[in-house]
């Protein structure tokens, strides 16, 4: 079977948009400052942005802090630079209920099954963050990256839509923002803009996978945290 383009499905909505002379209103899943930029770059003349910073993956609690500022930071200045009102809202940093989630999965490669259930669970608090506010549609960051399994991403928003109780609840928007050179533009842009930019992907498991040996960042110091 011939794989989706999915960025390409979202240039068309955004152009059908734009002949309708509409913009509706978005929240963006975003998983650090550094993705975001080539995100933001796509979306903010096609949509109103809110952008929610929840990322229960990300230990310990102060390279969260980090990652959390730097996109803040980001928005201020991205707003800025652009004349845009780019909202932001920071979720509830819950690093236990990830632990539960992932349990039994640490030895899971990088785009294995902990993965997907660590993009579920940010992807079901995206949705209801976007039903909260009435937003019409939501989407995520993480396929910017190539080390993210864009398929499961898109395919998680499918089922979350399908579970959704009534068509007047937010709507997925797929995409695949790493195509055209989206990953190394947003590299480029991280840049630009002086954020920073982490050296793994967040959870305690991708730390000793990149680094080796747990060290201080053991499961007891991170849930004190
Ligand atoms: S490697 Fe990244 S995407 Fe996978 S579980 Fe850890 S933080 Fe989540």
């Amino acid at each position: 079977m011939q794989k989706r383009n999915y960025q390409a499905e979202l240039e068309q909505l955004m152009e059908q948009l734009a002949q309708e002379g509409r913009r509706p209103t978005l929240l963006v899943h975003a998983c650090c400052g550094p993705c975001n930029t080539k995100v933001l770059d796509t979306l903010a003349k096609a949509f109103a942005i809110t952008v929610l910073f929840y990322n229960p993956n990300i230990h310990p609690r102060k390279e969260y802090d980090k990652r959390c500022k730097a996109q803040a930071d980001f928005i201020a200045a991205f707003n800025d630079r652009h004349q845009h009102d780019v909202q932001f809202v920071e979720g509830k940093y819950d690093p236990r209920r990830f632990f539960e989630a992932t349990q039994g999965l640490g030895d899971e490669p990088e785009k294995g099954k902990r993965c997907e259930v660590c993009y579920e669970l940010r992807l079901q608090e995206a949705k209801k963050f976007a039903d909260e506010l009435g937003c019409e549609y939501y989407t995520t960051s993480l396929t910017v990256s190539p080390y993210k399994n864009t398929e499961a991403v898109n395919r998680i928003g499918d089922e979350l839509d399908a579970e959704a109780l009534s068509t007047s609840q937010a709507k997925f928007l797929h995409s695949d923002f790493k195509k055209k050179n989206g990953f190394r533009e947003s590299v480029e842009l991280a840049k630009e803009y002086g954020l920073y930019r982490q050296n793994y992907c967040g959870c305690i498991y991708s730390y000793t996978s990149r680094f080796g040996a747990m060290g201080k960042l053991s499961k007891e110091n991170i849930e004190k945290n």
